[in-house]
């Protein structure tokens, strides 16, 4: 089978979770297939290579792969964390949520000025958190390359938001 098609059977549905009427995509079985997760990081790296300086994972399913590919690619890995988890130096970005808003941070040292970064996460769903991402690395210095996701929640159309970044938005499966 496909490797999409082997992401869809591990991956569950979970229904009512957060909340009631959303049908949470539950990915940590993926990790529990060392096979299978060796398998996704080098489709991951295969798609970046050659076009990025610098990757960035989203706390917190972000960083378990993101590692993994920037290390693959021998370049450096940059957290970006919910606000108050990083010591500083820090910057920061607020994003609005369904009900309230987020901010999260980076260290902006981290970002040299010209790198082209990849921003990995795990799940795109309305693309705020991924499109805060991006603006915390412009005002870095730092431009996008490509994103990189497991799913992209199609009807969402997060990738609305993330398009005037880069073109470059990989997922490995969607519904
Ligand atoms: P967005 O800002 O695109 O609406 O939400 C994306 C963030 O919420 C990501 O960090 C992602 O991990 C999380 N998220 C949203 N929906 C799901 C889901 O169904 N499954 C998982 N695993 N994460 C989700």
């Amino acid at each position: 089978s496909t490797l999409q098609e082997k992401i869809n059977d591990t991956i569950v549905d979970v229904i009512d979770f957060p909340k009631e009427g959303i049908v949470y995509k539950d990915i940590t079985p993926l990790f529990l297939d060392a096979t299978l997760s060796g398998e996704i990081v080098d489709e991951f790296v295969k798609q970046a290579k050659g076009k990025v300086d610098v990757v960035c994972g989203i706390e917190s399913r972000g960083f378990l792969y993101g590692i993994q590919i920037a290390q693959k690619l021998n370049v450096p890995f940059v957290l970006i964390r919910k606000a108050g988890k990083l010591p500083p130096p820090t910057i920061n970005e607020s994003y609005d949520l369904e009900y309230g808003q987020a901010t999260i941070e980076i260290n902006p040292n981290y970002i040299k000025e010209g790198d082209r970064v990849l921003i990995h996460d795990d799940v795109l769903a309305t693309g705020g958190t991924a499109e805060a991402c991006a603006k915390l690395i412009n005002k870095c210095g730092g431009k996008i390359s490509q994103f990189s996701f497991i799913v992209d929640l199609t009807f969402l159309n997060g990738k609305d938001k993330l398009t005037p970044f880069t073109e470059e938005i990989i997922s490995l499966t969607e519904y």
